[in-house]
């Protein structure tokens, strides 16, 4: 069943978010090498090490890239939540399913464009503000539910991010071929105030371990889920139950296990980082080719898994890649491109 011919064509939208240059990256000399350069094109510079070195220099040292959205370190929060992911919410309300990823290396933005701070909310916050604003709009004929989760997968092990001591939690099937986590924490939430709370709180839960790459590498991929349910209160229509659920993920960093110079359990980590985006890159790929022949492995990792219904089915999805603009993070940045770029539309 996790092996299945896709029934619906998956939209995907892919957009990119270059961070401004940071203090740390200014002293220690980096120049910025990726700019916007259009609307929706980036401009990737090889900062070559040795002018001298002949056989790259006759290489093209710029390399342009096309998404749907491209936005520099200028764009604002709201701007980045109202290009990327608003248009999902009425969808969302309507019983269809959607979801967000944040991609990028440790250091990127991930976690700045997902969740953002207290006066910068990222798209989690401002995504629910919008849910409960549009179901405000229509609460005379509509009755509501909205519940959440917030877990991580780390090592290809699920933790609900709300509830740690619970453990390791197991991923099942249901008979109708849903993918459930058995005994995960389903909140109610009714203001962004309180979801705010929640996400932060959940987020210091999440595996961070120093790497030699970086002192607050996220090891693991954070899982936002929302799920809406919604019943006409009018009598004599139809009781039908509409579901549809939300999801927004803040992936583990791309950066290669052997980049940074990890052995033992980093490898391992490292290791599991690249299947799981690996396999949901080919979920991507897959759903979204218009030739309509390949199959999709939802198999690979549990992160396929958990997004089968979501992925599949006629259902919207974003990926917003990160990059930083140093010279010096250059072959992670040219790495996350080169991801998003495959993920686009074929
Ligand atoms: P990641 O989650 O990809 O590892 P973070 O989101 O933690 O990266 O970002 C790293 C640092 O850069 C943080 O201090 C964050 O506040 C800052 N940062 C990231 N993106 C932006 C942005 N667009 N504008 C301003 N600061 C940013
Ligand atoms: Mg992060």
């Amino acid at each position: 069943l996790l092996t299945e011919i896709k029934p619906f064509l998956t939209t995907t939208q892919v957009a990119l978010r270059i961070r401004p240059l940071n203090e740390d990256e200014i002293l220690m000399g980096a120049t910025q090498i990726a700019h916007k350069v259009q609307a929706k094109m980036v401009v990737l510079m090889d900062p070559m090490e040795d002018p001298e070195d002949v056989l790259r220099a006759n290489r093209s040292r710029e390399k342009k890239y096309v998404f749907d959205y491209t936005f520099d370190g200028a764009a604002s929060q709201e701007n980045v939540f109202k290009t990327t992911s608003q248009f999902l919410i009425p969808n969302v309300i309507s019983g269809y399913n959607a979801t967000v990823f944040a991609y990028g290396a440790t250091g990127a933005g991930k976690t700045y464009t997902m969740l953002g701070t207290d006066d910068e909310p990222g798209i989690m916050a401002r995504a629910l503000n919008d849910l409960f604003l549009e179901m405000d709009k229509t609460s005379d004929d509509m009755a509501y539910k909205v519940t959440m989760s917030y877990l991580e997968i780390y090592n290809e092990m699920i933790r609900d991010l709300l509830n740690p001591s619970a453990g390791i939690l197991d991923l099942r099937e249901d008979a109708k071929g849903g993918v459930q986590v058995a005994g995960l924490s389903e909140v109610t939430a009714r203001s962004t105030n309180e979801v705010m709370k929640m996400l932060l709180k959940g987020n210091k839960e999440r595996t961070q371990e120093p790497t030699a790459a970086n002192k607050t590498s996220s090891r693991s991929h954070a899982v936002l889920q929302v799920m809406i349910k919604q019943q006409n209160k009018v009598r004599n229509t139809q009781q039908e139950v509409r579901m549809g659920k939300l999801f927004m993920i803040d992936l583990a960093g791309s950066e290669r296990a052997a980049n940074t110079h990890n052995r033992g359990k980093r490898m391992v980590e490292g290791a599991h980082i690249n299947r799981s985006l690996l396999a949901l890159g080919n979920c991507i790929n897959a759903l979204t080719d218009q030739k309509g022949s390949k199959y999709v492995n939802y198999r690979d990792s549990k992160l396929t898994r958990l997004l089968k219904d979501a992925l599949g089915g006629n259902c919207k999805t974003v990926m917003i890649a990160h990059i930083s603009p140093a010279s010096i993070h250059f072959e992670e940045s040219r790495n996350t491109l080169v991801y998003a770029d495959r993920a686009k539309h074929i």
